[in-house]
């Protein structure tokens, strides 16, 4: 059975400020944080996620929690609205440690309490973050691997094709909402491929395209890995089809469904 999370073996609440931020695409913005703080985290690469935190809209500051242990969350609802932080899921895209800086990019999708945060950040802003660990967890004895995900899983991935030894063989299928969202810059070993897909307008949910263009592929041959993320239903639905359709065996899929369509993350 492939293990679910490396958890940290140390970690605590850090609290950071905006340093920048960078548009990087119509639907996906970078925002950039540091401070003396950084140090306690220990960047582990490929998709290391974190709770970020940050101010809710009207609040004057950040309230971090105290807590570096499980009991975080409860310290965080007890705390009255006006001071209680959001709380949301984030991939580390990128430490640049020798320069005391991180990235977090965010896919941007309406008026929601994360996008509207990133898209609003100013240098000197105060955000927290508290790390979570990573779920990419190949076995080594694995040939080739399938990487799927939609915009919000995006960073991820392209996290892990930067991270990844240059004898990594894979096919890559990223969902993103407009073709001026695929980027021409992915770093990867040269046995990836990558297969962009934008939905450019159709009434599709995010994650339906992704999940056809795999049922329709010529797919790694040999024991494979296979690491799916997105909207919960393509999580799922490309699960399914693997084990199902493909005989793939459960135990060589992680699967994490990062939102589920029209439901808001709890804090
Ligand atoms: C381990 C992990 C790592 C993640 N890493 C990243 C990352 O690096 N970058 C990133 O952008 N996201 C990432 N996500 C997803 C992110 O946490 C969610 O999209 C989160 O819901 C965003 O919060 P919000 O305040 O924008 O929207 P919420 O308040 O949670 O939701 C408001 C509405 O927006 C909808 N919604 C939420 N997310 C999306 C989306 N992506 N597209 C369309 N509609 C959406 C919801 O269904 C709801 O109707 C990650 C999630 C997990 C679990």
């Amino acid at each position: 059975m492939l293990p679910k999370v490396q958890s940290p073996t140390s970690r605590r609440m850090i609290t950071l400020k905006v340093l920048r931020t960078t548009r990087t695409t119509r639907n996906f913005t970078t925002v950039t944080l540091g401070g003396p703080e950084l140090e306690h985290l220990l960047p582990t690469g490929f998709d290391q996620t974190v709770r970020l935190f940050f101010p809710r809209a009207g609040q004057s500051g950040l309230t971090m929690p105290t807590l570096s242990n499980e009991a975080w969350m409860a310290q965080v609802l007890l705390l009255p609205k006006s001071r209680r932080p959001r709380v949301r899921n984030y991939t580390v895209r990128r430490v640049r440690a020798e320069l005391g800086e991180l990235d977090i990019e965010f896919a941007l999708h309406g008026d929601t309490p994360a996008g509207a945060w990133a898209m609003g950040a100013s240098p000197g802003d105060p955000a927290g973050i508290f790390d979570m660990g990573l779920t990419y967890l190949p076995p080594p004895d694995t040939v080739g691997q399938l990487l799927v995900a939609d915009e919000s899983a995006v960073p991820a991935v392209l996290a892990i094709l930067e991270d990844a030894p240059d004898s990594l063989v894979a096919e890559v299928f990223l969902e993103v909402p407009e073709t001026a969202d695929i980027r021409k810059d992915v770093v990867a070993p040269e046995g990836v491929r990558v297969h962009w897909l934008a939905r450019d307008g159709s009434a599709d949910l995010p994650g339906r395209l992704a999940l056809d263009a795999v049922k329709d592929a010529a797919l790694p041959q040999g024991r494979s890995y296979t690491w799916i993320a997105g909207e919960s239903g393509l999580a799922t639905g490309v699960r399914r089809h693997l084990v199902r359709d493909r005989g793939v065996p459960k135990a060589d899929v992680a699967f994490y469904g990062y939102w589920r369509h029209g439901r808001s993350s709890p804090g």
